[in-house]
């Protein structure tokens, strides 16, 4: 069948003629803008997804905590500890994973939805709930002594990220791993804990 002419031309047209001009320009999202889709996963620059087997339930609707941690590795090493916690054999494997791993860069690895729970505190309760069970795990790539800017800049566009999608009480968004664990763990370490209190002021105050 041959289309009427008038059609195909009003089709080519319609392809073709620019947009009229309005006189307003709609902004173009500020580059460190970043959302949270619903299922929890993070969208905008700088995120690289490696989605892990490695998660559970939560037992609340949505994170009422965030838990900091540091890799205790080496600057570079987030995308390969990304992709290691990718599969998980049990009985061989530690059963451990996170959140989001904030780069040295700035480059935010996120491994699992923000709801479903990760295995990064094994210990302890939040209001009598385990941890990994309603808290948000974020691990810091690196060693604890030393913070780029870069990287702090990250850690900061996550945490306002997170306090605007989910009800995060301010007195829960600064937990550390160690808190939890004392015997065994001493991250985020005591330069971390003197940075937070900052990043969460200018997150809880907008
Ligand atoms: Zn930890």
């Amino acid at each position: 069948m041959a289309w009427p002419l008038s059609l195909v031309r009003s089709l080519w047209e319609g392809t073709s003629t620019p947009r009229p001009i309005t006189g307003h320009v709609e902004p173009a999202s500020p580059p460190d803008a970043l959302e949270i889709d619903p299922e929890g996963w993070l969208v905008g620059a700088h995120v690289e997804l490696a989605p892990s087997v490695r998660h559970s339930r939560l037992s609340v609707p949505e994170p009422i905590a965030i838990v900091w941690h540091y890799t205790a590795t080496d600057h570079g090493t987030a995308r390969t500890m990304a992709r290691r916690i990718r599969t998980y054999r049990r009985g061989v494997d530690r059963a451990a994973s996170w959140h989001v791993c904030v780069g040295h860069d700035g480059v935010l690895w996120q491994s699992v939805p923000l709801l479903r729970g990760a295995w990064h505190c094994a210990r302890g309760t939040i209001g009598g709930r385990r941890v990994n069970a309603c808290s948000v795990g974020i691990e810091l790539e690196g060693r604890g002594d030393a913070f780029p800017a870069a990287q702090v800049n990250a850690a900061d566009r996550l945490v306002r990220a997170l306090v605007e999608a989910y009800a995060i009480p301010r007195e829960q968004a600064g937990r550390g791993h160690r808190e939890f664990d004392p015997a065994r763990r001493s991250d985020p370490g005591p330069v971390w804990e003197a940075l937070l209190p900052g990043l969460l002021a200018s997150s809880y105050s907008r």
